[in-house]
């Protein structure tokens, strides 16, 4: 598999490119790349393949040779996430990024069992930002998705309001899957879809998700885990919208 990176979006023109700091150190010391070797470059949002041009001074200099296709859904998915317990956030960035979500917002829902800390909101969410970026390089995709820091509940709608549709899984919805939410949405750009945590989404939160025109939806009669249900239905609704052909 041919090596995959960031070049650093300040020193970059459309036919040389430079990796960021980080990404050379590890280019030249652990990899140990040099002048010739072709690797990926990831830069504004596209793919290119392009060869190593000159390695002085710690600095990897690139001549990118040429575009290579994009790996973007056309979706733009915003996976809300009810705070699940311990590391399991960690978790659902990395699994979300590789599938192809555009950005995650960790909520404060009722029933989470954690309390994350205001204090704590920073440190976490730059650890989850970090973990997408490794995803992305590990997956090939240019594009990073957001990480949000975490959001209480109330403060919902104005995140959810700019998007075209918003589904909420509900385990108990009687009726109606992704693929009959996908047949009453069959052309959107951008979607979200709301995951409750461990407990679950309260009678309340259900009600208010609705009357911010959120679609109640099953995703079938086995209950999952709150880690599991938001990468299901990413995963059906990317599938659905043929993005994953
Ligand atoms: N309160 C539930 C489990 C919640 S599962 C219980 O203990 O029985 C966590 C979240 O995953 C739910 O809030 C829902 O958004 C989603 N989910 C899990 N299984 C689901 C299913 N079969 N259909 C729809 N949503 C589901």
């Amino acid at each position: 598999m041919m090596h995959r990176f960031f070049a650093d979006e300040s020193r970059s023109d459309s036919e040389t490119a430079f990796l960021t700091a980080e990404d050379a150190r590890h280019a030249l010391t652990v990899l140990r790349l040099k002048a010739g070797d072709r690797v990926e470059v990831l830069r504004q949002r596209q793919r290119f393949l392009a060869e190593i041009t000159d390695t002085a001074d710690g600095e990897v200099r690139l001549s990118l040779l040429s575009s290579l296709p994009g790996t973007e859904p056309a979706l733009n998915i915003t996976l809300f996430q009810g705070l699940p317990k311990g590391d399991k956030m960690d978790w659902v960035v990395q699994k979300a990024a590789e599938i192809g979500v555009s950005r995650v917002v960790p909520v404060q829902m009722q029933r989470c069992v954690v309390r994350l800390e205001p204090k704590d909101f920073r440190r976490k969410t730059e650890r989850w930002q970090r973990i997408a970026h490794e995803s992305c390089k590990q997956c090939g995709r240019g594009v990073e998705p957001e990480v949000t820091e975490p959001v209480a509940f109330p403060a919902l709608p104005p995140l959810l309001q700019p998007l075209e549709a918003v589904m909420v899984p509900w385990e108990e919805c009687g009726q109606g899957g992704p693929m009959a939410f996908v047949g009453a949405h069959p052309k959107l750009c951008s979607l979200g879809i709301v995951i409750g945590p461990e407990g679950g989404i309260s009678p309340e939160e259900m009600a208010f998700l609705q009357s911010c025109s959120g679609v109640p939806v099953t995703l079938g009669p086995r209950i999952l885990r709150a880690e599991t249900a938001g990468l299901a239905a990413v995963s059906a609704i990317l599938a659905l919208y043929g993005e994953m052909e």
